[in-house]
């Protein structure tokens, strides 16, 4: 006889065809109707999508949003980033496990809600923040807090726990969010007004080649933060050996502080589809897919909405625009809860349904990508950039910002500050500009482009926003009078090593000890050559590491070590008696105690 769980598998496996490069949606599936993937349930997947179990049980242990444990019908996912700890995390972490009556990491004993931490949800402009199933919840205090558990007692739906909704397209029915857009301030670039169908038009009456030119001469790079040339990186996957080709949106924006593409995918999701048509085009690909962070979910249902008004206004499907032969479509690949498949060979991996493990390079994406055909992956804002160039012109775009960096940058700022949110700003603003836009008059440090970026010390604040200067990918986090300095530096070490997918010796092992020697100093037991060793240990890291997550992972420690050196310095002591500070016999002798089972004579 067929079980209920082998029914439901059948089903959810039927629904995507049994195709196992669809495997991260059925587990997504699975996940959500069962509450876990139990042994059973993974054979079965695995039978059915004709693969090996161990396949899937590698997908269900890589990405933090699929338990092999049992979780209850509502997961609270509570937000542990460093703003979200200046805010006061901690505090609304008690309120939950007093409400609750259980502890972060544990089910209440109804099986009915879990409670979890979970790294930045891109909610940094209204933190303390947390995600409960798929539904945000902002702006949390204790008594918040209360009311959410009691609500939730009463009826498990979080759907149903939002009071009032957020602005603009957050309170359309599909998406039925409380976030706000916080948008503080629009350029003429991505924030202003853009009229569907007429970037793609203009792109269309040209020859690809032609595209492609527009945005060289336009000097478009990567918004990412990496700024690779555009054009260049769509010439390359163009003329790549191959038939079949693919164009890919990252809309992973994991890195802590980051929150513009939530803005755009939420404001202006026309904009960044339109972008990636006009790419389709030009690199001859007929598939375009959106990697959405499985943290925005809330926001899919809203734009597969916008994907078929697309569809039924001839902008995507066949003959698109009455252009014989170009045939392109988009479909939305959710993601699981893992920074680093915002790296583009990750995500790559993660759209073919397996792990998120970043590739060895070459070959580079353009050539060896997707389904291992030639692949472009361009950041969200990077296509809202391609759609402008096509609209306005490439002379337009190309005189808008500095002399190396044309164009506008959008940026997420949050922190200290009284303005958090997003503001477009040309390329060439003075930090201290941007500063005084956000209202951060006395910030002691700001951290430029998330935890992977530097951190900057108010004597550089007349440096500049730009690639040949601050480059950033768009967060910036400040910090005020008050803050300890290294304690957020230990914060961002602890989320690359949670993060790391732990491949390379380097990355995996590196990060723990620099984490642990930032510890060290801080608790008072450094000496003079501990900073050496930190400096060392972190180029180390950062040159050995395959992926760009541990090419940056060291960068909080290394940025810090440069810019803000007296904090380190002034925590450490200098062992003039000969003795080590940092050594405690206790804890080197402890392991040989647990073995022996007694304690050494000497301690006694
Ligand atoms: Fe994985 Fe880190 Fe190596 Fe990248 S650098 S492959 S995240 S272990």
């Amino acid at each position: 006889m067929t079980s209920n769980l082998e029914k439901t598998i059948e089903r959810i496996c039927q629904k995507y065809n049994n195709d196992r490069t669809l495997m991260m949606n059925v587990v997504s599936d699975v996940q959500a109707e069962l509450k876990g993937l139990s042994d059973e349930a993974m054979d079965l997947i695995a039978q059915h999508l004709g693969t090996h179990r161990v396949e899937v049980e590698s997908l269900v242990s890589f990405y933090a949003f699929y338990s092999e444990e049992s979780t209850g019908k509502v997961v609270i996912r509570l937000c542990n980033d460093v703003i979200d700890q200046l805010r006061g995390v901690e505090h609304i972490a008690e309120a939950f496990e007093e409400a609750l009556g259980v502890k972060m990491g544990e089910t209440t004993p109804d099986g009915t809600i879990t409670l979890e931490w979970t790294p930045c949800i891109g909610m940094c402009d209204q933190a303390p923040a947390a995600l409960i199933n798929d539904e945000v919840v902002t702006n949390l205090t204790s008594d918040k807090v209360r009311q959410i558990v009691s609500e939730l007692k009463e009826n498990p739906d979080p759907g149903k726990l939002h009071k009032e909704l957020g602005d603009g397209n957050n309170s359309n029915e599909l998406v039925n969010s409380m976030v706000r857009n916080n948008i503080r301030m629009s350029g003429p670039v991505i924030l202003a007004p853009f009229r569907s169908g007429q970037a793609l038009a203009r792109a269309l009456a040209l020859h690809p080649a032609e595209v492609i030119r527009n945005v060289k001469t336009a000097r478009l790079r990567g918004r990412g933060g990496a700024g690779f040339p555009t054009g260049m990186k769509w010439e390359f996957t163009r003329s790549a050996k191959g038939g079949q080709r693919y164009i890919l949106c990252n809309a992973d924006e994991g890195e802590p502080g980051t929150f513009k593409d939530r803005i755009l995918l939420t404001e202006y999701p026309d904009l960044v589809f339109e972008g990636m048509t006009v790419g389709g085009y030009a690199i001859g690909a007929d598939s375009g897919i959106v990697y959405l962070r499985a943290e925005y979910a809330y926001l899919r249902n809203f734009l597969e909405c916008v994907l078929e008004n697309r569809r039924n206004l001839g902008l995507l499907g066949k003959d698109i625009g009455g252009k014989k032969g170009f045939d392109f479509d988009i479909r939305i690949q959710m993601g699981a809860g893992s920074y680093v498949c915002g790296e583009e060979t990750a995500l790559i991996s993660s759209c073919e349904g397996l792990r998120g493990d970043p590739k060895n390079r070459p070959p580079f994406p353009a050539q060896k990508g997707y389904m291992g055909c030639p692949t472009s992956v361009n950041n969200v804002e990077t296509f809202c950039c391609v759609a402008r160039i096509m609209e306005e012109g490439p002379g337009w775009f190309s005189q808008l910002g500095s002399e190396g960096s044309a164009g506008t940058k959008l940026l997420s700022i949050a922190g200290d500050c009284m303005r958090p949110g997003v503001y477009e700003i040309p390329f060439g603003t003075k930090l201290s500009e941007v500063l005084k836009l956000a209202g951060a008059s006395d910030a002691i440090a700001v951290q430029i482009g998330g935890p992977s970026g530097q951190m900057i010390d108010p004597g550089q604040y007349d440096r500049t926003i730009c690639y040949d200067d601050l480059a950033t990918g768009g967060a910036m986090t400040v910090f005020g009078p008050g803050t300890d300095l290294l304690e957020v530096v230990e914060e961002y070490m602890d989320f690359f090593i949670e993060e790391s997918c732990g491949y390379c010796t380097p990355c995996r092992v590196g990060n723990v000890l620099l984490k642990k020697a930032v510890a060290k100093i801080r608790d008072g037991k450094g000496q003079p050559g501990d900073l050496a060793y930190l400096e060392d240990l972190g180029n180390t890291v950062r040159m050995a590491s395959r992926c760009g997550l541990g090419q940056t992972s060291a960068n909080p420690v290394l940025s810090t070590l440069k810019n803000f050196s007296s904090l380190y310095e002034s925590r450490l002591k200098d062992a003039k008696d000969g003795r080590q500070p940092g050594f405690s016999l206790a804890s080197a002798v402890e392991g040989a105690s647990e073995i022996a089972g007694r304690k050494s004579a000497h301690l006694n």
